[in-house]
């Protein structure tokens, strides 16, 4: 490997580059390069390391993490409460495992550095764990969730993936090496990592089962192996690149220490939805019941049969007895019904509705998602029959056509509220509509940088109806200002105002009229006093002009009824259509 002119050594991704190329032009597409960084490939622009002790970074963040766990089930479940909705037995089942398995990984691992042969001697059956359920109910989220908090890498595959290849050995042991990527190269804390293969029902290998494929058998074998214990190189045989990396290390006396990752406490968990299954423990319960009472069990409630499930009846699927055996914990996931489908829209905190929130928000547009939108949009993501996945196309198609049109025109408000989900067409034109009537989008993209720049200021949100704007417009130009300039003189002292109203009342939103545009402070002042009274008849701030000239902005002794119309309150505009 040479140098270039100016002594540079080339890096990974130039090397990787010219060996695919040279690969390539010598062997057509039948080789190929993977382009992700090996683990311990190292820069060779970094200098070289000192021989004396190094600080392992990596190894001081492991050593406050997954090393140290100290979570309780409770703590685990807790956790997962917060983004993962229903699926409660699941949760309970997952905490339980995961703490087990590291609560003796971590014993293990100091138990090893006291007293290395006694260690040696433990046994431990593992808790691998199956989890049973249909698609898009958070199966994978689960999993996720728990790798995160506990700060473990995490690889999810599909098992179908090693079904349908040749190099069926190979490609489980990807997964991991995958895992040991995941982890910047750390052989140990991957040697603690989670394995999760989705699908597995589909490498059940029953003859009478459909759509079975004759290879599942050697998959579990292999998966097997590995769910057990067995030491895994570092380097795929069948990798050119890594095999060069390798041997470059080697060259520079650089390379890791180590060649195989033991697979001993990585946790794996395995899923499907193994439609079929019901029936064979359906018959099972059945029969058993029969024998055992000469008359029929109670039905089960076919919904709730896999809950039943058992070693044999997963045997019978079409798995080999010691593959179950390896998988000792057991849980189903439920279906989710439309008004789980709602909680998760409305409580989880990995909901799809702060994704489009951030998404509008990224477009400068405010979006306000009402229950009665998410009701509809829940129940027809339940006839979707996807689980949750469900809800994100249902949004999409819903959503589509005002996030192309919306973004640069004058709306910065979108409420999806029942009538929107109802009538979608209708309500993208009456947006257009009020977007048309706004009109100047020079003057609104100006008008939309102050109110963003006063919410983000002083908390209070600014909503300007089209009079407003207009009215902006043409103070500004007769003032010889842009539009910008103009709010910030104009509003300059709205805050103080605004939050004293804020704090009276808790409003922290304020729809503007012309008349607020004319005289913020006159206009702001009626509110203001109105905030500390409580009853009796209604002062609109449209009628500001009325109001007695030079109203003090904070009187505490003004006894002006309470001002709760519709000019204050920016729902209403929202309900008509979106403004600035
Ligand atoms: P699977 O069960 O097929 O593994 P996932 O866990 O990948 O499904 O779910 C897909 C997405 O749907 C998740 O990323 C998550 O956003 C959402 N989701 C699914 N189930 C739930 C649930 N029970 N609670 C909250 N969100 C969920």
């Amino acid at each position: 490997m040479s140098k270039d002119d100016d002594g540079h050594l080339p890096t990974p991704e130039e090397i990787t580059r010219k060996l695919s190329d040279f690969m390539k032009a010598n062997f057509g597409d039948s080789v190929s390069f993977t382009s992700s960084v090996m683990p311990g490939f190292n820069s060779m622009n970094e200098k070289p390391e000192d021989d004396g002790e190094r600080v392992d970074p990596i190894a001081e963040k492991r050593d406050q993490s997954i090393f140290d766990f100290d979570f309780h089930p409770r703590d685990i479940k807790s956790h997962l409460d917060r983004y993962v909705i229903q699926q409660e037995e699941a949760k309970k089942v997952l905490s339980i495992a995961v703490c087990d398995h590291y609560n003796h990984a971590k014993f293990l691992r100091r138990l090893t550095k006291t007293d290395p042969e006694q260690a040696k001697q433990i046994e431990f059956a593992k808790q691998n764990v199956m989890i049973v359920g249909p698609t898009g109910v958070g199966k994978t989220y689960l999993v996720k969730h728990i790798a995160d908090l506990i700060g473990v890498p995490f690889v999810k595959a599909d098992a179908t993936k090693f079904s349908e290849t040749g190099y069926v050995g190979a490609d489980v042991d990807d997964l991991v090496r995958e895992l040991v990527r995941k982890a910047d190269g750390d052989v140990e804390l991957a040697e603690y990592g989670i394995i999760y293969i989705d699908e597995i029902d589909k490498i059940a290998t029953q003859g009478s089962m459909i759509g079975r494929d004759v290879s599942g058998r050697g998959v579990q074998t292999t998966m097997l192996k590995l769910m057990e214990e067995t030491e895994v190189n570092l380097r795929n045989p069948n990798d050119i690149q890594s095999q060069m990396q390798a041997m470059f290390e080697m060259s520079k006396g650089k390379g890791s220490k180590r060649n195989t990752i033991n697979t001993r406490h990585i946790l794996f968990i395995v899923s499907g939805a193994f439609g079929g299954l019901e029936k064979i423990v359906n018959k099972r319960t059945r029969q058993g019941a029969i024998g055992f009472a000469g008359e029929a069990r109670e039905a089960v409630d076919e919904d709730k049969i896999l809950k039943y499930a058992e070693t044999h009846d997963f045997i019978e699927y079409g798995f080999e007895a010691e593959f179950v055996g390896r998988l000792p914990v057991r849980v189903v996931c439920e279906h989710l019904e439309a008004d789980d489908l709602f909680d998760i829209m409305k409580s989880s905190e990995g909901s799809l509705i702060r994704q489009y929130e951030r998404e509008f928000e990224a477009f400068g547009i405010k979006v306000d998602f009402r229950d009665d939108a998410l009701k509809v949009i829940a129940e027809r993501a339940a006839k979707e029959k996807t689980g949750a996945r469900g809800l994100l196309t249902v949004c999409e198609r819903l959503l589509r056509d005002f996030k192309f049109e919306l973004p640069g025109t004058a709306i910065s408000e979108l409420v999806i509220d029942g009538e929107l989900v109802a009538n979608p067409a209708a309500a993208l034109d009456k947006l257009r509509q009020s977007a048309g009537a706004i009109g100047d989008t020079k003057l609104v993209g100006e008008i939309n940088s102050f109110r963003r720049q006063f919410e983000e200021q002083h908390g209070i949100r600014l909503v300007f109806e089209p009079e407003a704007l207009a009215a902006v417009g043409e103070f500004s130009e007769a003032q010889n200002m842009n539009a910008l300039q103009f709010c910030h003189q104009q509003f300059r002292d709205f805050q103080f105002g605004a939050k004293l109203i804020q704090k009276n009342t808790g409003q922290d939103s304020f729809l503007l009229n012309r008349a607020a545009v004319e005289n913020p402070d006159r206009w702001l002042s009626n509110l203001v006093v109105a905030s500390y009274g409580d009853r009796t008849s209604v002062s609109t701030p449209s009628n500001a002009d009325a109001t007695p000239e030079g109203s003090p902005l904070a009187s505490d002794e003004a006894d002006l009824p309470p001002s709760r119309d519709s000019g204050t309150d920016p729902d209403s505009a929202r309900d008509g259509g979106g403004f600035v």
